[in-house]
């Protein structure tokens, strides 16, 4: 499928007069829309609720638009919560599904009345004297180990994943939180990840459902939902299929069905947690090449770098490029599109063959949505870009400032040195 962008040349040109290059903008409409869909592909299920994976975009205004949505968050760490918090989110509207968990984490949590989502056995003895109970609805994630496949192809590894309980501690852990005054249960796994496949959720809601009845038949506890987290994926290349919503959630009500029903737990809520599937389209990374440059390769210069998306240098991701205003020009020339860093790795594309680039042409480097500004650094001294919303009206939203050197040296406001810095300012 052709990969567009969701703004045009001249949209695009407008905003750059207010906020230069580069900029991570996001598409208000699709998220929207998006979500609308996904709502409507589980709309079966009575209790059903996305809680959006904060990490993905922790930006409040995009927090509050999928609040508006009817969607909760999914938090792993502390600022996580805060942002929820502030965004307005309460209570049951907060999964905090962390590992290797900080207490005080625990604590904030808590404090918030989130849902917490266990990642280990030995995390009870370190909830309760943390805060001193164990909560009444309580969440244990799930890792079955092995090989998550569907036929032949292999998804991902879970065996090998830090992740979850086996299934041994998962009973073990419901029957000793029931003993402790636990009264509603959920569990929680994420199996595989990006995966382009209508088949994975309802794959992974079958291990799941199973094991919900399992464990309320033989714990005797009561199972209020069932969370199948992240791992939708979206199609990064142009030639990749896109998910169905609508297919997954059928697929997801067939299996609830043939499982849940059955074993009288027809009743249980179904949650996700997705972050890429959400936003991953519905934003992308601006940026304008600055050099060209002939050596062993051809290199285009551009003035974003991998601060600004890590995913190419970190995995080598592959994320789609639109030469703005060049759409229909044939792709006969082949460059390594470059960041500035001091890292041979900082190349948002290699051997890629685009329209003949010039200096000054404005580049959409699509899908970066989602892990995308939030997996940001500072390496180099590189300070982080601005976040733009382009609204539903057409109108644009900064919702994020670009970092100024001042946000770089503020850990140093303690000291002399800042003193120094803030006059050369
Ligand atoms: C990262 C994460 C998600 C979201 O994953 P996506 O691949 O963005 O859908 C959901 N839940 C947990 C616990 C995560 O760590």
């Amino acid at each position: 499928m052709e990969k567009k962008p969701f703004v045009t040349l001249e949209k695009l040109q407008e905003i750059a007069k207010d906020y230069p290059t580069p900029f991570h903008l996001y598409d208000e409409r699709g998220i929207r829309e998006n979500a609308r869909r996904l709502k409507e592909a589980f709309a079966w299920n009575q209790g059903f609720k996305e809680y959006f994976a904060v990490k993905a975009t922790p930006n409040p205004f995009i927090l509050k638009l999928l609040k508006e949505m009817g969607c909760g968050t999914d938090c792993s760490s502390l600022t996580e919560l805060m942002m929820s918090d502030a965004c307005g989110f309460h209570g049951h509207e907060i999964m905090f599904s962390s590992n290797e968990t900080p207490p005080e984490e625990f604590a904030l949590a808590d404090k918030l009345g989130a849902v917490i989502n266990l990642d280990d056995i030995t995390h009870i003895p370190c909830l309760e004297e943390t805060i001193g109970y164990i909560p009444e609805t309580i969440s244990c994630r799930y890792n079955p180990g092995g090989l998550f496949q569907i036929s032949n192809d292999i998804m991902d590894n879970p065996g090998d994943a830090k992740y979850g309980m086996t299934t041994d501690q998962i009973f073990q852990a419901f029957r000793i939180l029931k003993d402790k005054g636990a009264k509603y249960f959920g569990i929680h796994a994420f199996l595989a990840s990006n995966t382009v496949t209508n088949e994975y959720y309802p794959m992974l809601a079958k291990v799941l459902f199973e094991l919900a009845v399992r464990l309320h038949e033989e714990t005797g506890a009561q199972i209020r939902f069932i969370n199948l987290s992240g791992g939708i994926g979206i199609p990064y290349r142009p030639d990749q299929e896109p998910n169905d919503i609508m297919v997954i959630g059928e697929g997801v009500r067939r299996v609830y069905e043939e499982v849940l029903v059955p074993a009288g737990m027809g009743d249980v809520a179904l949650y996700t947690e997705l972050g890429r599937f959400m936003l991953g389209p519905y934003g992308c990374l601006v940026t304008k090449a600055i050099h060209e440059k002939h050596t062993h390769k051809e290199y285009i210069g551009v003035d974003a770098c991998a601060v600004n998306l890590m995913r190419p240098a970190m995995y080598g991701s592959y994320h789609h490029i639109t030469v703005m205003g060049k759409e229909q020009a044939p792709c006969d020339h082949k460059y390594d599109v470059v960041g500035s860093l001091c890292e041979n790795n900082d190349k948002f594309a290699i051997d890629r063959m685009l329209p003949e680039i010039e200096k000054g042409d404005l580049l959409v480097i699509h899908d970066t949505g989602a892990h995308g500004f939030s997996m940001g650094y500072n390496y180099n001294g590189k300070l982080r870009s601005a976040e733009v919303l382009l609204k539903e009206d057409g109108s644009v939203l900064l919702i994020r400032r670009a970092e100024t050197p001042k946000d770089y040296f503020a850990t140093f406001d303690f000291c002399d040195i800042f003193k120094e810095i803030e006059r050369s300012l």
